[in-house]
This record gives structure tokens, C-alpha cells and sequence, in this order.
């Protein structure tokens, strides 16, 4: 299945969660009460052994001071895949060999929390794409004239030294400010656009049969330094021949992201220190199962298969090998690239896409309705309940599993949520 990238947008701008469920409800709703900068430490539990109940929350204020939230019906853990574990074992709840020994006295023995981490791993494959890539510099021009000011930009610092541009710049200038106007008033034009344009799912035939593995996704742009250095955490001297050419703000370059979907390796949070705030010890174990490699590289040579046959006059590539990987293996540009070159690419430059989840999945640590087992009135809603990574983006996954989370709620409470919300369609 191939298609444009579905995104969170709305009017051609990136929308959330807050902006799409929360945004002007605070100041609405006498009955929500949102404290923020408040870092939740532990959940209440009274009573014991199999009779125990959560009954609300401790947390610390902005100011460090210790403050306490109590439920009246339900505690709900929404702290992601890292921090629902975190905040359950904080609680006494979880390995009970892991707790002792990070001095956590044991409420509840849940050897399953923090365990089966899962995450998806991405490779960005780069080529030279004349007349098929955006460059960085027509991405700018489409932000507005602030994006193109000095020191990155040929525009002044100071838009009141705009009076005495030459022609040329005023040109640039009247077309981004026509630009931004078009994505302001149409939410249409390139702002708009993530620069993840297209996406294409597949079977690798490596994996399980009853969903595909594999996800390339396509991205118009090769961007600038500042996003390789600072988001992909590459080092541009080592993986560009020459960085300023390959970077350059008029280059025309393509991204094609090598995804496996259903990675087998799992991983794990544990709690590094019974203070809560301290970061836990987080686990990831990428290519731990022999796998998730042999995939990797399965969806590596689709990706070179689809640019080799570009649908269109104009030709792309070849794949960019960082010098030392190309001295290495004995790479020539434009030859197949081997088993072993490709595999020691993803070894080096894999980046989570950032969609950990399972660590208090379904069945192990809460049941069909995201009640932790063992405890009374606790509940999680967030990408830590999924049984096992979904193969795809996980925001929407999540987005579903609060409005699952809701639908439980407001249906053990006797509330028909549909009659506040309508039904769908
Ligand atoms: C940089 C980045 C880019 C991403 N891009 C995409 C994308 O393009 N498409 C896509 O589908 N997915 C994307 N994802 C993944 C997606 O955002 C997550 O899968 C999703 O947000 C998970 O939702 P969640 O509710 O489980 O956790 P989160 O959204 O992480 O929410 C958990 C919240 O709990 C808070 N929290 C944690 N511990 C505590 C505590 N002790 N006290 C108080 N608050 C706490 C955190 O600050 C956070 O706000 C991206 C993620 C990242 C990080």
C-alpha cells in the first residue's frame, strides 16, 4: 500500500492533542482542574495484598514542594511508555527482586512491568534527486520572509533595513510573503507540509503473516546540518563527502526512510533509584534478535529498487555511503552495494522514530478494560498498554487508546459518552 502521508493536520497547520481536545476546555469546565509543571511521584494505594486500591496521587509542584491529588472514583497513569512504568514501580508495584533492590518496599509483585520495550527503528537513505527534491532554500521562501533573514538568509536582520533592497530581493521577499499568505488563508503550499510526503507499506515475507513489516517513507527534502547534527545525530563531516554540496541550501535531495514495522527485539524500563526524579534505566536492545536485522536490510534493498526505478525521466541517486563505510567495504559509487555494507550502514545510523510502547502492555500488566491487575481503581491509557508495537505511526494508535480509555470510563460510570459527543458518521 503506498500513499500520501496521513499527518495530525488541520487547516494545513500540525494539530496535537491539546489543540484538538483540550485547547479553551480548561477555562469551560468547572469540573477539570489542569495543574501544570507538576511531576506525578508515586500513586496512593491503601490497604494490602489483594484488597489494595489506588486512591490518588502524589506529585511535586513547580516550587518542589510534595502536594497530593485524590480520586474520587479512578487514578488514570497517562505518562507514556516510559513514564507509566516508572510511576507504577515508584508505587510498589512491579518485579518484586527489582523493587528490593532499588529500595522500594513491594505492594503488588507485577514481574511484567517495565518489560517487552518496544520501539521502531529507521534508517534515512540520501540521494541526490535534481528536479524530483525541495530544496531547503524553496522550503524557507514558502515560511515567509523571516525565514530567509540574516545571518542563514540573504534578507536584513532587521526588517527595517528592507527599504533599500535590491530587486531581486524584493522579489524574494513579495514571493514568500505571497507564500505565507496562500498557507495562512488556504492552509494550502509547502508550510504546510511536514516534508513527509509520501509513504509506502509492505510484506517483507520475512515476517508474521498476518500483518506487512515493512514502512519506507518519503521525504522531498534532504534538509540542512542543523537537522542532521541536531535531530538525526549525525555527524556530517563523517557521513558527507563533502557536507557543504551535499547540505547546500539550493541541493535538491531526497530522504527515503528504511522502516521495520514489527520489530521482534524487545527491551525494558527499570527504575535506576527509588527517588522519582531520577531518570529511569531504559533499555532498548535494538537488533538484539538476529530479525529485525535481516529485515532491516530486506526493506534497505526495496528502497534502492524503488529510486532505481523513479517513476518519472528524471533519476535519483545513488545512495549516498558515508566515506569510511565506502573505504571499508571496498564501495564503488553506483555498484550494488553489499550485504555487509548496508548492514554496517543501519548499524551506524539507525534512529528510533521515537514509538516506544508495551511496557505495561495488555494481558501482562492491565486487563481488556486497562485495569492494572491487582489494584482497584487504576487504570493506564497511553502507547504502554499496546500488546505489541503497532506497524505503523504510533500517535493515532494512542490517540485511539485514550478515547478507548474514555469510552471504559464513562461506560463503568453509567455514562453514554455518545450522548455528549454524538455518534460517529
Ligand atoms: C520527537 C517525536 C516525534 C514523533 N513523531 C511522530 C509522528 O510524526 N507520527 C506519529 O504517529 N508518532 C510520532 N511520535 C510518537 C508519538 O508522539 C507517541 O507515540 C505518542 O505521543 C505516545 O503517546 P503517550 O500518551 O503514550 O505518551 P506521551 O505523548 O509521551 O505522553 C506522556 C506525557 O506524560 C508526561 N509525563 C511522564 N512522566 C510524568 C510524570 N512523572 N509526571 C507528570 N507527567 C509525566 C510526559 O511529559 C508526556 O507529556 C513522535 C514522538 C516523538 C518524541
Amino acid at each position: 500500500m503506498a500513499s500520501l502521508m496521513q499527518t495530525t493536520t488541520r487547516n494545513g497547520k500540525r494539530s496535537s492533542t491539546y489543540h484538538a481536545f483540550l485547547e479553551g476546555e480548561i477555562e469551560q469546565r468547572p469540573n477539570l482542574t489542569v495543574i501544570t509543571c507538576a511531576h506525578a511521584t508515586r500513586v496512593i494505594l491503601d490497604g494490602e495484598g489483594s484488597a489494595q486500591a489506588a486512591r490518588g496521587v502524589e506529585y511535586r509542584t513547580e516550587n518542589g514542594e510534595t502536594a497530593t491529588a485524590m480520586a474520587r472514583k479512578e487514578v488514570m497513569l497517562s505518562a507514556g511508555a516510559v513514564g507509566s512504568p516508572q510511576l507504577l514501580l515508584l508505587s510498589g508495584i512491579g518485579p518484586k527482586d527489582e523493587l528490593e533492590a532499588t529500595g522500594v518496599p513491594c505492594r503488588l509483585n507485577l514481574p511484567e512491568v517495565g518489560k517487552h520495550l518496544k520501539d521502531h527503528l529507521q534508517v534515512g537513505l540520501f540521494f541526490s534527486a535534481p528536479g524530483v527534491g525541495v530544496s531547503v532554500s524553496e522550503v524557507a521562501i514558502s515560511m515567509g520572509p523571516d525565514a530567509l533573514r540574516a545571518p542563514a538568509g540573504p534578507l536584513p536582520a532587521d526588517p527595517a533595513d528592507d527599504e533599500s533592497l535590491p530587486p531581486e530581493l524584493q522579489g524574494l521577499k513579495a514571493e514568500a510573503e505571497r507564500r505565507l499568505v496562500e498557507w495562512f488563508t488556504t492552509g494550502r503550499g509547502l508550510a504546510s507540509s511536514s516534508m513527509y510526503d509520501a509513504v509506502a507499506f509492505f510484506s517483507t515475507g520475512l515476517g508474521d503473516e498476518y500483518s506487512h513489516d515493512a514502512q519506507l517513507g518519503f521525504f522531498a527534502c534532504g534538509y540542512n546540518p542543523d537537522l542532521w547534527e541536531r535531530c538525526l545525530r549525525v555527524d556530517t563531516h563523517e557521513f558527507f563527502d563533502d557536507p557543504d554540496v551535499a547540505l547546500s541550501p539550493t541541493a535538491e535531495s531526497m530522504i527515503v526512510l528504511a522502516n521495520p514495522v514489527l520489530p521482534h527485539s524487545e527491551g525494558e524500563v527499570r527504575l535506576a533509584s527509588a527517588d522519582p526524579t531520577v531518570a529511569p534505566d531504559i533499555q532498548m536492545n535494538y537488533y538484539s534478535d538476529p530479525h529485525d536485522m535481516k529485515v532491516m536490510l530486506a526493506i534497505i534493498r526495496r528502497a534502492l529498487d524503488v529510486v532505481a526505478h523513479w517513476p518519472s525521466h528524471r533519476q535519483i541517486g545513488p545512495l549516498l555511503v558515508p566515506p569510511a563505510l565506502a573505504a571499508k567495504h571496498g564501495y564503488v559509487e553506483g555498484e550494488a552495494p553489499s550485504d555487509a555494507l548496508l548492514e554496517d550502514i543501519a548499524r551506524h545510523y539507525s534512529l528510533t522514530v521515537y514509538h516506544l510502547c508495551s511496557t505495561c502492555r495488555i494481558g501482562s500488566v492491565v486487563d481488556h478494560e486497562l485495569r492494572v491487575k491487582g489494584v482497584a481503581g487504576l487504570r493506564v491509557a497511553d502507547a504502554s498498554v499496546m500488546p505489541n508495537i503497532v506497524s505503523g505511526n504510533t500517535n493515532a494508535a494512542s490517540i485511539m487508546i485514550g478515547e478507548r480509555a474514555a469510552e471504559l470510563i464513562a461506560g463503568s460510570n453509567g455514562v453514554r459518552l455518545a450522548e455528549f459527543v454524538g455518534s460517529p458518521g
